[in-house]
């Protein structure tokens, strides 16, 4: 028998239109490519999508048509990301930091029809153009009147006179909801890029579960600024659960320096914000040496690599910021686990409290998780066994769009993630499988080892990599980078691990380096930092 509850496709313009209707004047402010600060409400920023969606049409883009974006975080790729989806075309987001020869690969890869672009990105637009063969039509994303003269761009037009014309009104179309509504690239390190093809049911279930208190918890009362850019797994899919809430989305653009996104915190009253490591290093490096306080700032959810605990505790001991530790990836849409307490952990002392808000937190419901050894054999979960991290559910995974291969192990999408899980389900990322340094028969988790490095107050940057070694295969080294005006020496720093590690996981060598290569989503970059290190040779071990 089924159920005679009435059957509506989850469709990403359903998400939109909730917003213009429940919340039509909740703002959402953007800063702009020129450096003005833009805003506006959810009701004019669902016209501007359906008026994106007659643009669309006119253009005579088929349905499930590619239209690529090379773009910041702001109004207008949100706008996009309605217009396309909702329209029934699959917005391809281009991660701007990428190669430009692989950018070009993949919008051939993808067969973009329209590319979408921030006039930041002009030259890289002008340098690639001519190497991808689908593009047809080129939309600068800016007033009529500041659209380059003489690009050399074919086909280039403004964005405003492009959609700007067109009726403010259109009934969205309905289509099965497991019709693909936008894309993403890995930032693979190794051969092509791969695509995460999202669907319209993944992508709003992920939205729902994003929102969830113990997840991201977005509501109406809070205004929130995804500096994780809208580039790179849909900004954690933030535009899509603000607009399930009516939440305010602040948008930084391309200003994502410390002394801006602070400024955008205070005056735009942010309750809360979003983004990797390295940006929340560059405000608590702003803040700090001008006593600088939030005044509005309650949580911030850090994720994309493994955060500090030194940055946990910063946030949270000097500023007052609860931090929400997160994991995901590309191909999980991207969000698995989310670190907040229980209810049995209320009686804890504040030391133990924090050892639970270290690691990456427990599962989200729609994502299962489980850790298997090198058989494939699940691993006990007792916060001590690791094993490598495998996954299910109906926003991970199926199948790369247009692979070759099956990704999955019996229905689970390994992850390349090395973890252990705890009795109460809590997940701790050990490394990425790749990146595991092997001593001796033992591993050594290189993200321990970076955050005591960068737990020293000289140090603002630590990459932990394995050296060959002809009696333990290889042993730990730390490359650092030290905090402006700040002194430490190596034989310090290695006392500095004393007591914090076990002896033997202690790093045999410190490297002092100018800057730790990030690659295109702000992860270290380890493959390029063994190759840069290729000549380096470890100190003569004397026992
Ligand atoms: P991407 O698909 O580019 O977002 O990369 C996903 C990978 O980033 C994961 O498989 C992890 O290796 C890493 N990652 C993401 N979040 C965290 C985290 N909180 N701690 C440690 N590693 C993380």
């Amino acid at each position: 028998m089924l159920g005679l509850m009435q059957n509506q496709p989850l469709l990403i313009s359903s998400l939109i239109e909730f917003a213009a209707r429940h919340h039509g004047d909740a703002e959402i402010v953007s800063r702009r490519v020129e450096g003005d600060i833009h805003r506006y409400t959810y009701r004019e920023s669902a016209r501007r999508s359906r008026q994106v969606a007659h643009a669309l049409n006119a253009l005579n883009l088929a349905f499930g048509d590619r239209v690529a974006t090379l773009a910041w975080n702001g109004y207008r790729h949100f706008e996009l990301y309605y217009g396309v989806s909702g329209s029934g075309r699959v917005l391809h987001t281009i991660n701007p930091r990428l190669h430009p020869e692989q950018i070009a690969w993949i919008a051939n890869h993808a067969e973009d029809q329209v590319l979408c672009f921030d006039l930041s990105f002009l030259p890289l637009v002008q340098a690639v153009h001519a190497n991808c063969t689908t593009i047809k039509h080129y939309i600068a994303l800016c007033d009529a009147d500041k659209l380059p003269a003489d690009s050399g761009i074919p086909n280039l037009q403004s964005y405003e006179s492009w959609m700007g014309g067109q009726p403010g009104d259109y009934d969205w179309p309905t289509f099965d909801e497991n019709t693909a509504s936008s894309m993403c690239y890995t930032s693979g390190t190794t051969g092509h890029p791969k695509a995460a093809l999202y669907s319209h049911r993944s992508s709003t279930l992920h939205a729902f579960a994003a929102a969830l208190p113990d997840v991201m918890s977005i509501s109406a009362r809070d205004a929130i600024l995804p500096v994780v850019p809208m580039f790179h797994v849909n900004a954690w899919g933030i535009p899509y659960s603000a607009a399930l809430t009516g939440a305010k989305l602040v948008f930084p653009g391309p200003a994502m320096d410390g002394k801006s996104v602070y400024e955008l915190i205070e005056a735009e009253k942010v309750t809360y914000a979003a983004g990797v490591p390295t940006v929340w290093q560059m405000l608590l490096t702003h803040m700090k040496p001008q006593g600088l306080r939030f005044s509005t700032l309650r949580r911030t959810v850090i994720g994309g690599s493994a955060c500090p605990p030194a940055m946990i505790k910063a946030f949270n001991d000097d500023y007052g910021v609860e931090v929400l530790h997160a994991w995901g990836m590309t191909e999980m849409s991207p969000l698995g686990t989310l670190c907040t307490l229980k209810n049995k952990h209320d009686s804890l002392s504040d030391d133990e409290k924090m050892k639970i808000r270290l690691k990456q937190g427990r599962a989200i419901y729609g994502v299962d998780m489980k850790i298997v050894d090198s058989a494939g054999k699940e691993l006990p979960w007792d916060g001590k066994t690791y094993g490598d991290l495998l996954v299910k559910g109906p926003w991970i995974i199926r199948e790369y769009y247009k692979g070759t291969s099956d990704p999955l192990v019996d229905g689970w999408f390994p992850t390349g993630d090395v973890a252990t899980i705890d009795a109460d389900g809590y997940m701790q990322i050990t490394d990425r499988s790749k990146d595991v340094i092997k001593s001796g028969g033992e591993w050594i988790s290189s993200i321990d080892i970076e955050n005591i490095a960068v737990a020293h107050p000289s140090v603002l940057m630590a990459a932990c990599i394995g050296m060959v070694h002809p009696k333990w295969d290889e042993r730990p080294i730390v490359a650092v980078v030290k905090k402006p005006g700040m002194d430490v020496s190596r034989d310090e720093l290695l006392a500095f691990y004393e007591g914090k590690t076990a002896k033997w996981q202690i790093p045999d060598d410190v490297v002092f380096v100018d800057a730790i290569p990030l690659g295109a989503t702000g992860k270290m970059l380890k493959t390029r930092l063994r190759e840069l290190l290729k000549d380096y040779q470890l100190p003569e071990i004397q026992k």
